[in-house]
């Protein structure tokens, strides 16, 4: 479903992000690990064809990313990808219905009812459809969200960070979501997170793959993982087996 070889990244005036070679088994999710800093987002970003691959190969659901003009990219992302972002997104001006219609409008196509019903109606929230989103709990916004990154039918779901900003209790009600979602709709899902909470939930899946994320090479890492490393050299000068 997804791999790549050699892949690398380079913001302008920043250090190469290396990316170790990975194979998706079928029929698995990915859980993307690692500290802040650590490339996970810039991942996500190459994989959903938002930033050109500079350096290496990457195939996602079939196609070889490396070898897209971006106008191609456009189509395959819109063909292929969905996206539930970290902020929801949802916009106020419109109700939950529109919300869901509004990225076939911004393309160009209509918008597809039919789909949204079925979405809403499976994730519960089929009575929501004529609200707006300052009228939703956490949770409903959730599914607006998710039922919106349904909408045409991805092959693959993306999440960045589902949990910031949630509870305990909502976050495992989104990963649980994200999971039912993936099963139904038979996408795989790929989720971006340093939370342990998250860790905890996914890890003992047999379907779920971890891959953790070193960061730069060449810098020490990031300011996180630098001050992680302080806090190491401290436990150790204080240990009292260092004093022995
Ligand atoms: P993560 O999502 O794991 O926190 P990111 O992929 O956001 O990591 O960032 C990886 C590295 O790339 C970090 O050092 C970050 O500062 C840098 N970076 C991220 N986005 C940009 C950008 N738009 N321009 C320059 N550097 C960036
Ligand atoms: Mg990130």
């Amino acid at each position: 479903m997804l791999g790549w070889q050699g892949l690398a990244h380079r913001y302008a005036g920043g250090a190469e992000i290396a990316y170790d070679d990975f194979e998706l088994p079928e029929r698995h999710h990915l859980l993307l690990r690692g500290a802040s800093g650590s490339g996970k987002s810039t991942l996500l970003a190459l994989l959903s064809g938002l930033l050109r691959v500079q350096a290496g190969e990457l195939h996602v659901a079939g196609t070889e990313l490396q070898g897209l003009n971006p106008r191609a990219l456009d189509a395959w992302r819109g063909a292929t990808l969905g996206v539930v972002p970290q902020r929801l997104h949802l916009s106020d001006a419109l109700t939950v219905a529109g919300n869901l219609a509004l990225p076939a409008l911004a393309a160009g196509q209509g918008a597809d009812t039919a789909r949204a019903a079925e979405l809403l109606a499976a994730l519960d929230i089929a009575d929501l459809a004529e609200r707006r989103p300052h009228q939703l709990s956490v949770g409903q916004a959730q599914r607006v969200a998710l039922a919106r990154a349904l909408m045409r039918k991805p092959r693959l779901l993306l999440a960045d960070e589902p949990s910031a900003n949630l509870d305990d209790e909502h976050t495992l009600h989104m990963l649980a979501l994200l999971l039912d979602a993936a099963e139904r709709e038979h996408c795989t899902l790929v989720i971006a997170s340093h939370d342990a909470r998250v860790v905890e939930a996914l890890g003992s899946r047999d379907d779920v793959v971890e891959l953790s994320l070193r960061g730069r090479s060449d810098d020490g890492g990031s300011m996180a993982s630098r001050l992680a490393g302080l806090g190491r050299d401290r436990t150790t000068f204080w240990s009292p087996g260092s004093l022995s």
